[in-house]
């Protein structure tokens, strides 16, 4: 398999297809990808560009990839239904028609992308047959949907299908744990994932899992051990850390309780009952309330237009100061 298909879990057959086809060439100018919610339609049809588009058929590392990667490629157009809207109208289809005769800007081939294309109307989809029956020799429709039935058949005989499936929750967590999360976080969002991909890396990497992390670590006395976890990819966005910080809030209210009635029953903002145990013993009345205080703070910064990295790393260090207060 070429380069670009490494590392993708599940979805062998496809994966091995498309590969395939992208080392031969002549793609042909339309596809469908068909499953269900999360089972990787997206991520298989973006390393399928990169494996077109790239030198190196998907190296992963040019910019090229890196582009298409970000969805941001000039080559790579992605459509779907406007927003508040539960349709693809046949107005939509036919402006795609101009994009989709414009010759390419960096590469040899355009890709337009349709997103939830069972929602197209049954005009906006034989306006769609119309570009596919003369299609534009440099333009390949990428079409996404959960299940076929809503297509036409005149759709359909123009796509060549690429069916995803669901992956089981171990596969999800050997890739989990490849991408260097824990065991723990690993099985807990494969088990929670219902065989969804994407859904199980955002439960993996979530707030809850990096500060259940980091307080595991300061209870042990290592911060080390999570400060690089921490900072490597965990909090990119504002909304994560702000989940983080208000679950570490929770951590602090029972804390507070746990050493208060020494009942962990009576505590359960947290939800781990260990962590909270371990911690316990290591936090002065005063380094419990400051580290309250600083998780109620950092929430309600991330929420503002600071600096998501730097409230990060004021979080663990500030975190572990009050474990040594
Ligand atoms: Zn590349």
């Amino acid at each position: 398999m070429t380069s670009g298909f490494r590392g993708i879990v599940g979805n062998e057959n496809g994966a091995k297809l498309l590969s395939r086809l992208a080392e031969r060439g002549g793609i042909g100018n339309a596809f469908l990808f068909c499953g269900p919610a999360g089972s990787g339609k997206h991520l298989l049809a973006s390393r399928f560009i990169a494996a077109t588009m790239c030198r190196d058929r998907g190296c992963g590392r040019c910019r090229t990839c890196e582009l298409i990667e970000k969805g941001i490629h000039p080559d790579v157009l992605r459509v779907g239904p406007a927003e508040g809207k539960k349709s693809i109208g046949v107005e939509e289809i036919r402006e795609l028609k101009k994009e989709a005769y414009k010759t390419p800007v960096e590469a040899d081939l355009r890709f337009i992308l349709i997103d939830e294309a069972d929602k197209m109307t049954v005009q906006a989809q034989n306006a769609l047959l119309l570009i596919l029956e003369e299609p534009p020799e440099t333009t390949v429709f990428v079409l996404f949907a959960e299940t076929r039935e809503a297509l036409l058949p005149t759709v359909l005989s123009r796509t060549a299908t690429v069916a995803t499936e669901r992956v089981s929750p171990a596969e999800i967590k050997k890739y989990l744990i490849g991408k260097g999360e824990d065991e723990a976080a690993a099985s807990r969002a494969a088990r929670l994932s219902e065989g969804n991909i994407g859904r199980a890396e955002n439960d993996a990497f979530d707030g809850y899992a990096a500060v259940s992390d980091m307080l595991r670590s300061f209870a042990l006395k290592r911060p080390f051990a999570a400060y690089e976890r921490f900072f490597s990819r965990k909090f990119t966005n504002r909304e994560e850390l702000s989940e983080a910080a208000e679950k570490l809030y929770g951590a602090a209210r029972d804390l507070i309780v746990y050493k208060n009635t020494g009942n962990i029953e009576d505590a359960g903002y947290y939800g781990d009952d260990d962590v909270i145990k371990k911690a316990a013993p290591l936090l002065s009345e005063e380094g419990l309330f400051k580290l309250a205080e600083l998780a109620a703070e950092t929430a309600e910064a991330a929420d503002k237009n600071c600096n998501v990295s730097l409230l990060a790393m004021n979080l663990f260090i500030k975190g572990w100061e009050c474990f040594n207060d």
